[in-house]
């Protein structure tokens, strides 16, 4: 009698003890989006009132690296919590997969959404994939249960004899017709769009994640919010389009804060504010070589395709409120430390018959200790370019900041410190050559812990591919 008393206190109990070690997590991740364009990060022309908020009200990450500084990479990273050399989504051969490329994320990779299906997480990808668009690629195979969104960038396949975008960015207005860019948009398996009407893209992604949180409310989910903007060619729908004074680039980092204002009072209407972590960042940084339809890397030097800070060091954003204190951390992160956080956070088990590089970042979140992270590897193209250690960070490699494929090996190797130096402009090798030394060392450790690393997947291409026009 007193057990069955006790009994739907026991279950309350039980329930509140559930959701506070199952929360439901979002991550926002856009593409392209500098450290310098939004207002939270010192942005002063370019509106974004819902990220702001959601800086005061969490915790804004000022030292915060993406994977990798080009797409493909990056995301294979953030969802597989390893170095994308690991995965062999990087590679020599080409950045990124193209519409020709006939690879993808391998099978054996462990995703987030497969993590948190341990605990059958609902879980739903919108926006951009470019983690390989073949059947035996796409989200639903890697523990997504929906998919809606572009496979890959949102510039490729340009229709032949269509303008080259490149000629426009003289001009920061300036708008080419959405159908000259053959990318499809997909409802899982199927093209249900081709060519995707991009003018509209950022505001359909946002009602599908609305959706599906509305549809989920009841249960645990993940929703992996990939937005294909600010990339070029830039779209805006019309209530943003001509409004911001930052002329189109503006436009479209409005209306992505738009959105993230969206899913946020989305959350608080259904009461899951407090039963949901918001990470909102970016996949690698601005576009530089687009001028004005690129953005800003703030303070830091060169932009995306570099190993820079100004390339991975990406504008980062965590929120959860009665879970999450607010505070400004300036310890490191990365997407890469995404999937053990979450596996921490969700009670789940991060893969252990493999090698990986994230970090449970959830002391530091949870307002409980520091960051873990004490180092980073800077990639690029299968190649490593740099290493930080706590401060230093020593170069090897190193792009052009705008013409970022083109790229040379020092012949003696830069040191900066990057807390005294947020711009990497006062190389100081000389006065610290026991630094050097050390570096040298780790970044050469670091490459016989990856000598293991599955194959190239992105090079290969699919033989006598055509462009459908
Ligand atoms: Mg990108």
């Amino acid at each position: 009698m007193k057990l069955k008393l006790l009994l739907p206190f026991l279950l309350v109990l039980g329930s509140a003890f559930a959701d506070h070690h199952q929360p439901n997590f979002v991550v926002i991740f856009c593409d392209d989006l500098g450290y310098g364009d939004l207002g939270a990060f010192g942005n002063p022309t370019i509106r974004t009132p819902h990220l702001d908020r959601m800086a005061r009200e969490g915790q804004k990450w000022t030292q915060f690296y993406s994977a990798d500084p080009i797409c493909t990479p990056s995301r294979a990273g953030l969802l597989t919590g390893r170095y994308p050399i690991r995965s062999g989504m990087t590679s020599k051969q080409r950045g990124v997969l193209f519409p020709d490329s006939s690879g993808g994320l391998p099978q054996e990779e462990v995703t987030i959404a497969e993590v948190l299906k341990q605990k059958n997480y609902a879980t739903a990808t919108v926006g951009k994939w470019h983690l390989g668009h073949l059947p035996q690629h796409l989200p639903m195979t890697q523990g997504f249960d929906s998919y809606y969104g572009i496979p890959y960038s949102n510039d490729m396949a340009r229709i032949k004899g269509a303008p080259n975008y490149r000629q426009g960015a003289e001009d920061p207005d300036y708008l080419q017709d959405t159908n000259d860019f053959d990318v499809p948009l997909m409802e899982n398996e199927e093209k249900i769009e081709w060519p995707a009407n991009q003018n509209t893209i950022t505001k359909r992604y946002t009602e599908r994640a609305v959706q599906f949180i509305e549809k989920k409310k009841k249960q645990p989910f993940f929703l992996y919010l990939a937005h294909s903007m600010p990339h070029i060619p830039l779209y805006a729908s019309e209530q943003f389009l001509g409004k911001s004074i930052r002329g189109l680039y503006g436009d479209v980092i409005e209306e992505i804060d738009w959105s993230v204002g969206q899913v946020l009072d989305t959350l608080r209407n259904f009461k899951l504010d407090t039963k949901t972590i918001v990470v909102f960042t970016s996949d690698n940084g601005p576009w530089l070589a687009f001028k004005t339809h690129g953005g800003s890397a703030g303070p830091l030097r060169a932009g995306k395709g570099t190993t820079f800070e100004g390339g991975q060091r990406v504008p980062t954003i965590f929120w959860g409120p009665g879970r999450i204190p607010h505070r400004v951390v300036d310890g490191m992160g990365s997407t890469i430390d995404l999937l053990a956080t979450i596996a921490s956070l969700s009670g789940t088990k991060a893969p252990d018959d493999r090698k990986m590089d994230g970090y449970d970042l959830s002391p530091a979140l949870l307002g409980e200790g520091k960051s873990p992270r004490e180092e980073f590897f800077y990639w690029n193209r299968a190649r490593l370019h740099a290493v930080r250690s706590g401060p230093w960070k020593l170069h090897f490699y190193q792009n052009e900041p705008v013409n970022y494929s083109r790229y040379q090996k020092l012949d003696k190797p830069e040191l900066y410190h990057l807390e005294k130096d947020i711009s990497e402009a006062y190389e100081v090798a000389d006065e610290n050559p026991d630094m050097v030394a050390y570096l040298t060392q780790k970044a050469k450790m670091h490459i016989q812990h990856t000598a293991d690393s599955t194959p190239d997947q992105v090079g290969a291409r699919i033989p006598d591919f055509e462009y459908r026009r």
